[in-house]
């Protein structure tokens, strides 16, 4: 299976910044920049074309076995082949692996329960991306942004979570904690109004299927230098 063209993965090597071993890693090279005709869905991730593109985020070090995003690893030298999917040096089923690696080596270091449900947000996308059940994914997810919004020390952009903890919690079928959570999604979120009350409609309707959102709205929330004298709040 060829990855496609705009997507562009090459092996690198880069140092461990917990034990400095220096291995190898399948590298994201290149990324097609978001358009309005992206395919994005209502939980605002970009529907990746392969398991291993998003396997690829994360790195993996066999030696002590860190693992986290793959920024954070040194990287030393891009070597200059491109990677088909079946070069890649990982099987299908290990590319979610890789975020459950990371769930743990964030659990290990005391990271913040945000940070953890995106782990688990992306070993979700990363599952169905590769064919694989995901399910179990988004209930860790689940609780992980449950225990994020309980945290009131917490300040981050909270509406904004509120919303993905609304998508989260339609998708898991509880239709009404996601209107719950989406009926706290407020301004500062930077969330357009019309997303909202789609989901909501979505979420009454006992709609729980992955959705992409309509080209008006990945343009709204994706592009907004373009689109800012559209953008409603
Ligand atoms: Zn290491």
């Amino acid at each position: 299976m060829r990855l496609t063209e705009e997507f562009t993965l090459r092996q690198a090597v880069v140092t461990c910044p917990a034990c400095n071993r220096t291995f190898s890693t399948p590298h994201l090279a290149n990324m097609p920049v978001i358009t309005q005709d992206t395919p994005i869905e209502t939980d605002l991730h970009r529907a990746l074309p392969n398991g291993a593109i998003r396997a690829a985020l994360i790195g993996l070090c066999r030696g002590c076995g860190y693992a986290w995003w793959i920024t954070v690893f040194k990287t030393e030298e891009i070597l200059p082949n491109s990677l088909t999917a079946d070069e890649y040096s990982l099987e299908r089923t290990q590319y979610p692996r890789k975020f459950a690696n990371a769930f743990l080596t964030g659990r290990q270091n005391g990271a913040h329960h945000r940070e953890l449900a995106l782990l688990a947000l992306n070993g979700h996308w990363c599952a169905r991306e590769a064919g694989l059940p995901h399910e179990r994914w988004l209930d860790l997810a689940a609780q992980e942004m449950g225990k994020a919004l309980r945290d009131r020390d917490w300040t981050g952009n909270r509406g904004y979570y509120h919303y993905l903890m609304g998508e989260i919690c339609r998708q898991q079928r509880k239709f009404k904690e996601a209107l719950e959570h989406f009926g706290t999604v407020d301004f500062q979120s930077r969330l357009p109004r019309e997303l909202i009350l789609r989901q909501k409609v979505q979420a009454t309707a006992g709609d729980s299927s992955p959705t992409r959102l309509p080209p008006y709205l990945v343009e709204l929330i994706f592009c907004p230098r373009r689109s800012r004298k559209a953008f409603p709040l």
